[in-house]
């Protein structure tokens, strides 16, 4: 109580010396234009970020940067940064962007930090970071908020602001951190504010992408607040890519493969990983687990990097689609979402967690939807896991086999909350349900057709809940017995200003999979 209390009050200082230094100092020579951040909490460390610009979207992707730059780092006990614990030093260059990635250890398990970072003779705002628990350690309780699918064209970011304000100890982004694609007609999209420019395809537009992301204040507020996970779903490349298949089918993999490298590397520019994430060759090693304790195990997926590409696609496109019942391409056991190796890891995970709750963080809807097509045949999306049933089946089966404790499901994508009973056979909704599903809406993006939902939703029975109409986030408040989980909803996206409010909470107690309405 008193550490939640604590945080709070430092939490709503350090966002509002955020903003204040942005706007004091973005069109000078001041190198943190784009923020700072924290991520990947251990028990002994974590990894900060930030990276260099003195002019956020020069055209040449560089910030206004040219040489390399020593930056200075420091990590204190303290918020007024007095006590300073550990320090260093490194160079930025612009191979990375002037992006820097300080992994920090041996530090004290279970405790807030603050950081900052000096160059050219300027520090940056101070972050908030957290170590985590040592695994034994009897953690009582946490709060996490997750959040997916901001799209700066269509509305402000007010839902991360309100998420910072909620002091978690975690955040965890699921994915459309950007979007790649800049609309060309802005009025058909009802676009607020403009990209800077057109849509992303080579490392300069992707890294201004970032960089443009990176300059809103709602968002450096949320990083300076808490320390983050993150995985990424399909617009930090493009619209429903699977592994090397572009979403346009004309475009040949070894060509799609050099905008994907561009684009993952401008991701690791862009976020707090540890430099085993640094790009190598065409890939990014992004899945991982972090354990809170032994109250908790979070499981952070990657399901676009390896899949197989998506079934029964329809020429010129390859992108989700309602694919009909005759579709069998999309029950091929070879098919796979997540690829051999990370399947393994993700299971040998279950095998060994001893923690309370085991939360599996990844971009989409885990559940069933038996949707109509155009001719109102019954079918399924082929882009998330529908179109992967035979990997759904085996991770389910494989929480079964190994009596995971709780297995909880979190996920983005589709711009809509959802809450959904796992079942051990979802064609007979009287079957056990293995797992709880909550999947929140998008910070911004324009949701799906809700008439098209709804009226699919009697087929669909262990779908428990579903909403379109808001945008805004989910936050988790977990506890040994119990994860209390609320959807968090603001009232405008287009009002930079925009309140926060609760539109329903949900429930699920330790040794009973499914959410109860609270
Ligand atoms: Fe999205
Ligand atoms: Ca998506």
């Amino acid at each position: 109580m008193n550490r939640r209390k604590l945080i709070g009050l430092s939490g709503a200082f350090a966002a509002n010396w955020t903003v204040g230094r942005r706007f004091a100092r973005s069109t000078g020579g001041y190198p943190f234009t784009l923020g700072v951040a924290s991520g990947q909490p251990s028990p002994d460390g974590f990894v900060l970020w930030t990276r260099l610009a003195v002019l956020p979207l020069a055209p040449d992707g560089l910030g206004g940067m040219s040489e390399p730059t020593s930056v200075i780092w420091e990590v204190a006990a303290d918020e007024a940064m007095r006590n300073v614990v550990r320090t260093g030093t490194v160079e930025a260059y612009s191979r990375w962007a002037h992006s820097v990635h300080i992994e920090v250890t041996d530090l004290e398990p279970g405790r807030p930090y603050w950081y900052r970072f000096i160059a050219l003779g300027e520090a940056s705002p101070v972050g908030l970071a957290r170590t985590a628990p040592m695994p034994d350690t009897k953690l009582v309780g946490m709060r996490f908020a997750f959040a997916s699918c901001s799209n700066w064209q269509v509305g402000y970011f007010s839902a991360y602001r309100h998420m910072a304000a909620e002091n978690p100890d975690l955040v965890i982004f699921l994915g459309d951190y950007i979007y790649e694609h800049t609309y060309a007609n802005a009025s058909a999209h009802k676009v607020v504010r403009k990209h800077d420019g057109s849509t992303a395809i080579d490392l300069t537009g992707y890294r201004n992408r970032y960089a443009l992301y990176h300059t809103d204040p709602d968002l450096q507020a949320l990083h300076t607040a808490a320390p983050c996970l993150m995985t990424w779903d399909d617009h930090e490349v493009e619209n429903d890519y699977a592994n090397e298949w572009s979403e346009r089918m004309e475009i040949a993999p070894e060509n799609f493969l050099r905008r994907r490298a561009a684009a993952y590397q401008a991701y690791y520019e862009h976020m707090p990983l540890r430099i085993r994430s640094m790009p190598q060759g065409n890939g990014l090693r992004l899945y991982d687990r972090f354990r809170f304790g032994d109250l908790v195990s979070f499981s952070v997926l990657d399901g676009r990097q390896y899949r197989t590409k998506q079934p029964c696609e329809v020429p010129p496109w390859r992108h989700g689609h309602v694919a009909s019942e005759s579709c069998t391409d999309r029950l091929d056991p070879e098919r796979t979402l997540l690829g051999a190796q990370q399947e393994r890891w993700l299971f040998d995970e279950f095998r060994r967690s001893e923690a309370a709750w085991n939360v599996i963080a990844q971009e989409q809807l885990v559940a069933h939807l038996r949707q109509r097509n155009r001719d109102g045949a019954s079918g399924y999306w082929t882009d998330g896991w529908d179109g992967y049933p035979v990997t759904r089946q085996r991770v389910l089966d494989a929480i079964m086999a190994t009596r995971l404790n709780n297995p909880v499901f979190i996920g983005g994508d589709i711009h809509s909350f959802w809450t959904t009973d796992l079942k051990a056979d979802f064609a007979n909704p009287s079957s056990a349900t293995v797992a709880t599903e909550f999947v929140g809406t998008s910070i911004t993006s324009d949701p799906p057709p809700r008439e098209t939902t709804l009226a699919v939703l009697p087929d669909n029975p262990h779908i428990r809940f579903f909403e379109s109409r808001h945008r805004g986030y989910v936050a988790v408040d977990l506890t040994r017995d119990r994860m209390e989980t609320r959807m968090q909803i603001i009232s405008d996206r287009r009002d930079p200003k925009a309140t926060v409010s609760t539109l329903k909470r949900f429930v699920v107690e330790s040794g009973r999979a499914g959410a109860i309405f609270a």
